[in-house]
């Protein structure tokens, strides 16, 4: 598969360059320098490539579960085939360790895409029999052409758990990845022209976010939008889009809790923890940025975790040792830095890391940010609300169920929450009780594609995953027959 330095949009089967012809640099952030252009589309591209959706809709819509199966699966194939050089393409893009993109990114890819291909083949829809001679049952019908767009943080990762749902579902699409990191959506449309998906089903532009992405939001005949980003562009698509009666999934950012009890198995607690703060540079909407430890283990914790956290290896993403690589982009760097300040102004001691790391040669441009652990702040200052999304975690010492409860639930976000404890009763009463779409009991990350994937508060609307994407992606309408 060809690494392309001038990627193209996907329309209609066909790699095209953008109609104003101007381009925008493409970073790898390990070096701080432009390796490739991406295209600046604008809205008469995406206008371009509703058309080619609308074109393949009838055939696509209609060519049942079995064939579209089959196209799904080749795709899958092919991306798993060129598993190097879409890791490659991935590390290049955001900075992070090729051998993450190799052992998370790319696998979840196309098994993102195997597990809808496979999933529409054994979806079924509800019927309701009533008392007296008539039955309803429920069609579940394609929604038409439909928009997805994602972030830079797991980019084909997530691009994909978008795309396969809405396929299978027998949708036809206009995508954006994001501007940021964009490569691997590119070798997709390659591996898309490869697997033989006929023409127009899968398009997809490049460009910045408020004009590429809010051209498909506004587009009239795009009928629902699968977002996911940060918290302000989704309320910025949910303006745009409710008064076009658009249907929304959005998944937002967060603001991640995680709350260890001293009776928890520590060796297991310590050696996840080490991972869910700083696993992608900290930047997984899933990391657990806010630490809340039982008053009795606090400095046994605190201890061990900086320890660990000061042996990650920080460095060129492509090398096998490196543990930590490069934050996405300069001004992300920046962002993460004056969070950092912000911390120390508002009383927080740096216990490890706190400052930008400057390598030596190829990579001394690179955007690299030591992982850094914060204590001694409140729960409601600043550095606690709001979100990082950058390898930096505080740790804040508590004694009852119910003040860490209050701490935890106490950010305008709910997207995830992990806990640490050896008591059955109390693993209940928390999961009960935390504001999250997702809590995790002794452990981390660990995920089941057939359940449902979301956050509650400002962490987003909708449920991803298994059945609810295939819902999402469909329109339910009720037949009701007398007889
Ligand atoms: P972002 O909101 O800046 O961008 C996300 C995507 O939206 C990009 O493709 C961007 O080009 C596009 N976009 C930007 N403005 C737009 C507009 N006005 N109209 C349409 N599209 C627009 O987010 P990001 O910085 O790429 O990603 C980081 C954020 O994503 C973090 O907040 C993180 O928590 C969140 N995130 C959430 C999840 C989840 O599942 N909940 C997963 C990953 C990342």
């Amino acid at each position: 598969m060809k690494f392309d330095k001038n990627i193209r949009n996907f329309i209609y089967g066909e790699l095209k360059a953008p109609i104003s012809n101007s381009h925008i640099d493409n970073y790898d952030p390990s070096t701080g320098t432009v390796y490739s252009k991406i295209p600046d589309s604008d809205e008469r591209d995406v206008g371009r490539a509703v058309k080619a959706a609308q074109l393949a809709f009838p055939h696509w819509s209609s060519l049942g579960v079995e064939r579209r199966f089959r196209v799904l699966l080749r795709i899958a194939d092919i991306v798993e085939q060129h598993l190097e050089e879409f890791a490659l393409a991935e590390s290049t893009d955001t900075g992070k360790p090729l051998s993450l993109a190799k052992s998370v990114d790319i696998p979840r890819a196309h098994a993102n895409i195997r597990f809808f291909a496979t999933s529409i083949l054994h979806f079924s829809s509800e019927s309701h029999q009533m008392e007296k001679e008539a039955i309803n049952f429920t069609l579940r019908q394609p929604l038409g052409v439909v928009g997805c767009i994602s972030p830079w943080n797991l980019p084909l990762y997530l691009f994909t758990w978008k795309i396969a749902p809405a396929l299978a579902a027998g949708n036809t699409i206009v995508a954006k990845p994001s501007e940021l990191t964009p490569m691997t959506a590119y070798l997709l449309s390659l591996a898309c022209i490869e697997a033989g998906l006929p023409p127009g089903v899968l398009n997809i532009v490049h460009g910045y976010g408020n004009k590429t992405g809010q051209a498909i939001v506004e587009h009239d005949d795009i009928k629902a939008i699968s977002f996911t980003g940060g918290t302000n562009t989704g309320s910025t698509i949910a303006r745009i889009a409710a008064p076009r009666f658009k249907k929304l999934s959005l998944e937002l950012g967060g603001k991640n809790p995680n709350i260890i009890f001293a009776d928890c198995d520590f060796d297991k607690m310590i050696s996840t923890t080490v991972r869910s703060s700083f696993a992608n540079q900290g930047q997984i909407c899933l990391c657990g940025s806010r630490i809340f430890v039982e008053s009795q283990l606090y400095n046994v914790f605190k201890e061990e975790f900086v320890k660990r956290v000061k042996k990650l290896n920080i460095g060129n993403p492509l090398a096998t040792k490196t543990d930590q690589g490069a934050v996405v982009s300069r001004s992300h760097m920046e962002k993460v830095l004056s969070y950092i300040e912000l911390a120390k102004q508002e009383g927080g001691i740096v216990l490890c890391g706190g400052e930008r790391v400057i390598m030596k040669g190829k990579q001394k441009d690179g955007y690299y940010i030591a992982p850094t652990v914060i204590e001694g702040l409140p729960h409601d200052c600043r550095t606690n609300q709001e979100e990082i999304f950058g390898p930096v975690v505080t740790i804040m010492p508590f004694n009852k169920e119910e003040e860490v409860l209050k701490y935890a639930n106490s950010t305008v976000y709910g997207l995830s929450a992990t806990v640490w404890t050896k008591d059955i009763d109390r693993a209940h009463r928390m999961a009960e009780k935390l504001e999250a779409g997702i809590i995790w009991v002794n452990t981390w990350m660990t995920r089941d594609l057939r359940t449902p994937f979301g956050g509650v508060k400002n962490s987003g609307v909708g449920r991803e995953g298994g059945l609810e994407a295939l819902r999402f992606f469909t329109e339910a309408k009720n037949v009701c027959i007398r007889y």
